[in-house]
């Protein structure tokens, strides 16, 4: 019997999906698939945290298909060697799966592409994890947005236009006869594909919770925990944008501002890729980091004697998440007091964070570290201890985090702050004085 597949990646739920949608409306059996991808997974420690969190995911979708006869069909490799054997199947008659936009992830759906067409299979990607696709925000002239104000307006007139459209839900029948019969497919355990059963952090989508109608006046205060967290189900899929867009315009415009910075972020990568790896901004990229490896590494463990730097890289080794404030706080900390390299420290949150984004980690790393598409400018530095007195005056998330704080046994400041300010600024001049006429 002929059939379709679903392609499961970042869109890891049975809800609202719109590429699943698309493959019931195709009106073949729809065999639903996920590949672990031993190019990345070969990249992980084996106690990351993600794995698990995958894994877990990937077995309620299990159930959930097997309570109507069908399955999760999960295999373990390449994913152009997986698919290339799945094509061996002729009644194998299309692919569907939701745009991914990240380099990596262009370049893997490109191959696919190319198989698949090889063996007269279509491939069908959709626009599932965004509001907006990569080209539908562009300036009058037809270029991509490079500065957040003017993308976020023209988002939100955009969207003015058609918001029942945009924000359909793409509702899904779990219904026996639009899927394909298990035929009992394996599902390789977390150990034999190298990784470790963890206690997964507290990462629950706390929409309700936040209170989402304070959330501008909340969100800036680290012990309040008053964000709401859904960034880990927004980088799985495990939650709908569209619901997260609804609840937002109904609830707080400050919290639909922040998810338009997701959606900004993703298109800088898409459309200049080079930030990957570059500063956005080339005058940028001639600064002489003293990239003391000594220093990184207290950075790391929390231990450079400025109690909110440290509080937050101890959250993050902890749990997995960081508050944002306090992200950033600790990235300008590293990039300016420390004159450590911006990617080293996005290298860094990229391995520990649980909702880690390449597009909104590294845009925001260079948001910190000045060379990215913001007009703040280099030599607006933060303060950690003002940043202190501002968003934890009462030492609350500090003590939390760093209980010895104020004892004997919490080190001393690993640079002075006045110090390394104008060091900073040396730096960072010198670099772009190349670029000046
Ligand atoms: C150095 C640094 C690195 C970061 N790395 C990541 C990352 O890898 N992945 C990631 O999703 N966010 C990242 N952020 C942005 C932000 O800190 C997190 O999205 C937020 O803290 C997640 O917690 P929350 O879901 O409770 O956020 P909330 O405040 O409840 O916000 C809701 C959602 O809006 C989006 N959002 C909020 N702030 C931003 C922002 N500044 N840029 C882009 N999207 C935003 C996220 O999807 C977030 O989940 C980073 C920020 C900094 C300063």
């Amino acid at each position: 019997m002929n059939y379709a597949v679903h392609w499961f990646r970042r869109d890891l739920r049975l809800e609202d999906n719109h590429a699943l949608y698309e493959a019931i409306e195709s009106g073949l059996k729809v065999k639903c698939i996920f590949i672990l991808d031993t190019n990345i997974l070969s990249q992980l420690t084996e106690n990351d945290k993600r794995v698990p969190f995958i894994y877990n995911r990937l077995e309620e979708i299990q159930n959930e298909l097997k309570s109507i006869g069908s399955d999760l069909w999960v295999y373990v490799g390449k994913p152009l060697e997986i698919l290339q054997k799945l094509t061996e199947d002729e009644n194998l008659k299309m692919v569907f799966t939701n745009r991914d936009y990240e380099p990596y992830a262009q370049k893997r759906d490109k191959a696919v592409y190319e198989l698949l067409e090889d063996n007269d299979i279509s491939f069908k990607g959709f626009k599932d994890q965004v509001i907006f696709d990569k080209d539908e925000i562009l300036t009058q002239n037809g270029t991509p947005y490079t500065v957040y104000s003017p993308y976020m307006r023209k988002w939100k007139a955009t969207l003015e236009l058609d918001q029942v459209n945009y924000l359909q839900e793409f509702k899904i029948e779990l219904n026996k006869e639009n899927f394909l019969t298990s035929n009992q497919p394996t599902f390789p355990t977390l150990e034999f594909i190298g990784f470790k059963e963890t206690e997964l952090p507290d990462l629950p989508l706390n929409l309700k919770n936040a209170e989402i109608k304070d959330y501008d006046e909340v969100r800036d205060i680290p012990s309040l925990d008053a964000t709401t967290k859904i960034g880990t189900a927004l980088r799985f899929g495990t939650f709908s944008i569209r619901e997260a867009v609804k609840y937002a315009i109904k609830e707080n415009e400050t919290f639909l501002n922040e998810l338009i910075w997701r959606e900004f972020f993703m298109q800088i990568l898409y459309h200049f890729p080079k930030v990957q790896n570059h500063a956005f901004r080339d005058k940028y990229e001639g600064i002489a980091w003293r990239n003391n490896e000594e220093d990184f590494k207290l950075w790391c463990e929390g231990k450079t004697g400025y109690p909110l730097v440290d509080a937050g890289m101890r959250e993050l080794n902890a749990t997995g998440f960081m508050h944002n404030r306090v992200r950033m706080i600790t990235a300008s900390f590293l990039v300016k007091d420390l004159l450590i390299d911006w990617r080293w420290g996005e290298a860094y949150f990229g391995q520990k964070l649980m909702d880690f984004d390449l597009s909104s980690n590294n845009g925001n790393w260079q948001w910190a570290a000045g060379t990215g598409t913001d007009a703040a400018p280099y030599f607006r530095i933060f303060n950690p201890a003002s940043q202190q007195k501002k968003f934890d005056p009462d030492f609350k998330y500090i003590q939390k985090w760093v209980p010895e704080f104020g004892t004997e046994d919490y080190p001393n400041e690993i640079v002075d702050h006045k110090e390394a300010r104008e060091r900073c600024l040396t730096a960072y001049k010198k670099a772009i004085s190349k670029f000046e006429i």
